[in-house]
């Protein structure tokens, strides 16, 4: 049964060293002629490696996620054994060269893996998608081969790590935080506090932006690594959640703790550079996991709807019904374009800021409709924790906030668009 991660283990160690030896190009770089004119693959076409890695997930998804995600969502709590089965399973470390551990595949791979775990349980997509899109990506793109060999192999294998940019006071206004790393000889030291930490609770590394020079405004915002057991460290309460319960929030408290230079990840006042930078591509990571929880949640509703019988009918039999369920089915295949037209550019190296931040937000808001109209197509079971409908209600309203609230979307897509309309 394939996994991401069974290798060395047979057969996904074969597929890894098939994976090495193959020299990866998406599908869209592939264009046929036919007759003279040059066709090209729909948007939904995967390479094998992405059709494997999608298939390994979903069924991993079903059978070692799906028992848990109601006692987890009740708990408030992820359960241990998801944490070390993603890691197993080669999820953590999606895009990370195997020379450290990691799966050594693509970008896009990771937004299908997120998308299937988000039609199980959003709270574990967050998990895998905050590391992949995130924490490792800051680490390949700017860590010192030292950084690399400490943190990559770990982040591969098994450390969790965290984003920590948002402040109570600076949330969508990110780059007014208060946050401080004052020099001393070869150290810094950083105070002040965080809000809102997503994996907080089980995170071994935060990568946190502070600022080492305030009168340059957000010009010294510096990304700095900071060890879960740096002295002053505190790591506080999470908060009490009306979705996405399973995936800890935590504030964080910063006393004086002692962080050396060599810690510092990339440049000194290119933190905000790199948070955007990093946004901007987790966006697509967000609309991939919206994606997938609107279809996992239509996925549940529709047989119910093709059972259950009223006036001597399938309540799918219904036109009224019909039409919404076929309005339903059309943004969701809306989203899912939109979003793998994002991840698709950004892997081509091509311009995907405004699409990613369309995916984004469209994806959140089709998921807002998509769960909203299931609960009423399920009638009062729907409304009951007997189904899992409720929990995808829930858990979907955090789409519109987190790595941008749906405001924040729309200014940045403006934004593009008044551009473009300059000459
Ligand atoms: C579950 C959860 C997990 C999170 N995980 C992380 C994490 O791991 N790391 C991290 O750093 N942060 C994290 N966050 C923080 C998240 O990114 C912020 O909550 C988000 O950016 C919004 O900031 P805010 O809550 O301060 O809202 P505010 O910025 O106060 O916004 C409130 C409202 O005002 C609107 N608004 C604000 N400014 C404008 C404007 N210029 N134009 C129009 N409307 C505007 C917003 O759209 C929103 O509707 C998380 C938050 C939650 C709830």
């Amino acid at each position: 049964k394939p996994t991401l991660r069974q290798f060395p283990r047979t057969p996904w160690g074969l597929y890894q060293s098939w994976l090495r030896r193959t020299s990866y190009a998406p599908p869209a770089a592939a264009s046929n002629q036919t007759g003279g004119l040059t066709s090209f693959p729909p948007l939904q076409t995967y390479s094998e490696e992405e059709s494997m890695t999608k298939e390994a997930v979903r069924k991993y998804a079903q059978e070692r996620i799906a028992p848990l995600v109601s006692k987890m969502d009740e708990n408030s709590a992820m359960d241990e054994e998801v944490i070390k089965s993603l890691f197993e399973q080669g999820l953590m470390g999606i895009e990370i060269d195997p020379e450290y551990g990691g799966t050594g595949s693509s970008f896009f791979s990771s937004i299908l893996v997120i998308e299937e775990l988000a039609k199980v349980d959003p709270s574990v997509a967050v998990l895998c998608d905050i590391q992949n899109t995130l924490i490792n990506t800051l680490f390949v793109k700017l860590g010192t081969p030292a950084q690399k060999e400490k943190y990559l192999t770990r982040l591969s294998t098994d450390m969790i790590g965290s984003f920590c940019l948002s402040e109570a006071e600076s949330g969508s206004d990110a780059f007014s935080l208060k946050t401080r790393a004052d020099k001393h000889k070869d150290y810094y030291i950083i105070n002040g506090s965080k809000m809102w930490i997503s994996n907080a609770e089980h995170a071994g590394v935060f990568l946190v932006m502070a600022n080492v020079d305030s009168s340059a405004g957000y010009r010294g915002i510096t990304c700095f690594i900071v060890d879960r057991d740096a002295e002053g460290l505190e790591i506080c309460k999470k908060e009490n959640k009306l979705g996405l319960r399973a995936s800890s929030t935590c504030p964080l408290n910063f006393d004086n703790v002692k962080v050396p230079e060599k810690n510092i990840l990339g440049e000194v006042g290119h933190g905000y550079k790199y948070a955007i930078g990093m946004l901007n591509e987790g966006r697509i990571g967000i609309g991939a996991q919206m994606l997938g929880l609107a279809q996992g949640c239509f996925d549940h509703t529709i047989p119910y709807t093709r059972q259950r019988v009223q006036f001597g009918k399938r309540i799918f039999d219904f036109q009224g019904m019909q039409h919404q369920i076929a309005h339903v089915a059309t943004q969701i295949e809306a989203a899912r374009l939109l979003t793998y037209n994002a991840a698709r550019l950004r892997e081509a190296g091509r311009p995907f800021i405004k699409e990613a931040c369309m995916a984004k937000y469209f994806s959140a808001e089709v998921a807002t409709l998509t769960t909203s109209k299931c609960i009423e197509w399920m009638g009062g079971v729907g409304f009951t924790k007997d189904y899992p409908i409720e929990k995808y209600y829930r858990d979907c309203k955090i789409g519109t906030i987190y790595e941008g609230t749906t405001n924040i979307q729309l200014s940045t897509m403006a934004k593009f668009i008044d551009k473009e309309f300059d000459h």
